[in-house]
């Protein structure tokens, strides 16, 4: 492992201050490697934040790309010239005419961020990330999306990837993460077996899995930094999110905190609606009980993969994120998939994949059960391109 002699974020104009354990409040420095905190929570990046630096952010934006380095100051990366960048981020925010009933809908459209999926995001500040701090190697169990980003990242970066596979993932992903050069492992279970047997390999690989190191959080809330802008600076009333580990939820939460303390938006909140499957929905049983962390799902099943979660390291931090801005929670039933996936191209021309369908799907029964209400205004997830799932 490297010294503490690498540069702080700061030296590349980056807010960022130091790493905070999400459970403890514990603080730690950004220029080392880091998994999990002491007491096994996630780490979180913290800020230098006032509304005099958003109001220099803010009039800085228009003069820029639209990827997610536009929130440069937003991110921990020090090295921002020499970073590994596809492309990702940026993506449109459009308005449904025809779905969602009377509730004004958006759907936020991640497909064509770089390999399909917004794990691009996570993935390229992990990535980054692991190459400044000197990482030998990554890796990471996967049902199929983040394993496709983190091979491309991996690739561009020039650092070896490892890649573990439930057995029942699409053909079309191992052969292109064996074509970005990384090793593929196909693992009999769950994703959580996945990651056992990853972790039971010799070689020196950085464990990138979702909320095991701090940066892939990093590159997820720039969704929510961009859906604010892309809406003027006013929140929608609801985001209704394909759930697997949370990553996004716990990200744009906090991207909102951080606008709020740049003095971009106010105390307002959207509330979060988790959307999960029938057949994987440990959030949404723990949502329902009332309770601080969800149990782990015994047997998931479902074909949108990026649902296929069964147990989230950060449980406490989604169920929190629904507690505190009066959210919800809905299993979707497997049948409704190919339904809605019709009816969206069909009435809209959009072509979704699985967990988009899934989050359109879980807004029909918020509608249904009168939580989402005429007029209200939603932004819908759409998060990755049916194609990887040929
Ligand atoms: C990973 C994934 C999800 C779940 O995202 P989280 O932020 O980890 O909950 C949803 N949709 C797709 C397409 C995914 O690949």
């Amino acid at each position: 492992m490297p010294s503490g002699s690498n540069p702080a974020p700061s030296a590349s104009g980056s807010w960022a201050r130091c790493l905070r354990c999400s459970r403890t409040g514990e603080a730690a420095p950004l220029d080392r490697p880091a998994g999990l905190s002491p007491a096994g929570a996630p780490w979180l990046v913290e800020y230098d934040l006032d509304p005099e630096r958003g109001a220099a952010l803010r009039a800085a934006l228009p003069g820029r790309r639209w990827s997610l380095w536009r929130y440069r100051e937003l991110l921990p990366v020090v090295d921002l010239d020499g970073r590994v960048d596809l492309g990702e981020g940026g993506t449109p925010l459009t308005r449904l005419e025809r779905l969602g009933g009377l509730a004004e809908v958006w759907i936020k459209d991640e497909a064509g961020n770089p390999t399909g999926s917004f794990k691009a995001r996570g993935l390229s500040l992990a990535v980054n990330r692991a190459r400044e701090l000197c990482a030998p190697g990554v890796q990471l169990p996967s049902a199929g999306n983040a394993a496709l980003a983190l091979t491309a990242y991996a690739a561009a970066a020039g650092l070896r990837a490892r890649v573990a596979l439930p057995e029942d993932t699409p053909a079309g992903i191992a052969r292109s993460c064996l074509a970005d050069g990384a090793e593929v492992i196909q693992s009999p279970g769950t994703l959580v077996d996945a990651g056992r047997q990853l972790a039971e390999l010799p070689g020196e690989f950085w464990d990138l899995s979702t909320l095991r190191e701090p940066y892939r959080v990093e590159g997820k809330k720039t969704m929510g930094y961009e859906l604010a802008e892309q809406l003027d600076w006013r929140l929608p009333d609801w985001i209704v999110y394909p759930t697997g580990g949370g990553t996004g939820i716990i990200g744009m939460r906090k991207a909102f905190d951080e606008l709020e303390r740049l003095g971009l938006i106010g105390a307002e909140r959207p509330r979060f609606a988790v959307v999960q499957m029938a057949g994987c929905a440990p959030i949404v049983r723990a949502f329902e009980r009332g309770e601080r962390r969800a149990e782990p799902w015994a047997e998931p099943r479902t074909r949108a993969w990026g649902l296929r979660v069964p147990r989230a390291v950060g449980d406490f931090l989604i169920l929190d994120a629904l507690y505190a801005t009066g959210g919800a929670a809905v299993a979707v039933p497997e049948e409704r998939l190919a339904e809605v996936t019709d009816r969206a191209a069909r009435e809209s021309g959009l072509q979704v994949g699985p967990e988009g369908a899934a989050a359109l799907a879980g807004l029909e029964l918020l509608t249904a059960a009168g939580r989402v209400r005429a007029g209200e205004r939603v932004v819908v997830f759409q998060t990755g391109d049916p194609a990887n799932y040929q």
